[in-house]
């Protein structure tokens, strides 16, 4: 089977210090993939990658075969990056989740959701209502749909945010670090909302410190460690019996 993504020699500097040292791995149709590794080690950066909300240095990614972000040189032309506009499309078959949730305080919590299926898929106005009414459903949001996102708690805010980036009805879902800018009593309704998004067999590449999460729901464990990947494989085997001695001291230390 042909991956769904498939990242390759992925290099990013900025200035003079490499972050990102020369990454590959592959995201299959269905993977669930948790990448783990110490603050500053380049889990962020490399997520943003997938998307050009970080321009790579080197290397190349690929949704379904696509090359993203970068358009083919043709006779004597060299490879362009492309615009904003141009990835646009790109970036929406992959839906991102940040670690804060960026809703509009001014639009309810339907409207936050609603306006980015418009955008991004041009619905109608009713088209898009009912999209982002079955994506509130999905992460038990429908009953707040018309309370302004002020009057949520940020668990409530960020499966609102989960439900913006379903809405672009995304080939890959990007979570960096969902949960860690909630309060611990609201980390669980958000793992939740996931965990029913990986059983409906989505694709997902997921950045988190939630290790046991990692374990019971992911199919692989990648760590990165100043950059690059220092060990990768079955959730279950990555976690519970590491082999690399900077995967066992990073595990040791987070538990
Ligand atoms: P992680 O998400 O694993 O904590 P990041 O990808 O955020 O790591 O950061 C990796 C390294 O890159 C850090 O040393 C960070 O300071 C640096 N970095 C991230 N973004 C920028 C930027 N825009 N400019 C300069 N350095 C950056
Ligand atoms: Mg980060």
């Amino acid at each position: 089977m042909t991956a769904l993504l498939s990242v390759t020699g992925l290099r990013k500097s900025y200035g003079s210090v490499e972050v990102l040292k020369g990454i590959d791995f592959e995201v299959k149709a269905g993977e669930k993939i948790a990448l783990i590794g110490p603050s500053g080690s380049g889990k962020s950066t490399c997520l943003r990658c997938m998307n050009f909300l970080e321009k790579p240095s080197a290397g190349d990614i690929r949704l379904d075969g696509e090359r993203v972000g970068v358009r083919p040189g043709g006779r004597g032309d060299s490879e362009r990056i492309m615009s904003d506009r141009q990835l646009a499309p790109q970036r929406a078959q992959m839906g991102m989740v940040f670690q804060l949730f960026h809703l509009w305080p001014h639009l309810s919590v339907l409207e936050n959701v609603a306006i980015a299926a418009r955008k991004v898929r041009r619905l109608s106005a009713v088209e898009a209502r009912d999209l982002a009414m079955e994506m509130l459903a999905k992460v038990h949001m429908s009953h707040r749909a018309s309370a302004s996102p002020l009057e949520l708690s940020g668990g409530q805010q960020q499966r609102v945010a989960i439900a913006r980036a379903l809405s672009q009805k995304p080939k890959l879902m990007l979570f960096d670090e969902p949960t860690s800018a909630l309060d611990p009593e609201l980390v669980h309704e958000v793992l939740k909302v996931i965990e029913e998004l990986a059983a409906e067999g989505r694709t997902m590449l997921l950045v988190t410190h939630e290790i046991a999460f990692a374990r019971d729901v992911a199919d692989r464990v990648m760590f990165l460690d100043g950059g690059v990947i220092v060990e990768e494989g079955l959730a279950r085997d990555v976690i519970t019996t590491p082999r690399e001695p900077r995967t066992q001291a990073f595990l040791k230390q987070i538990r």
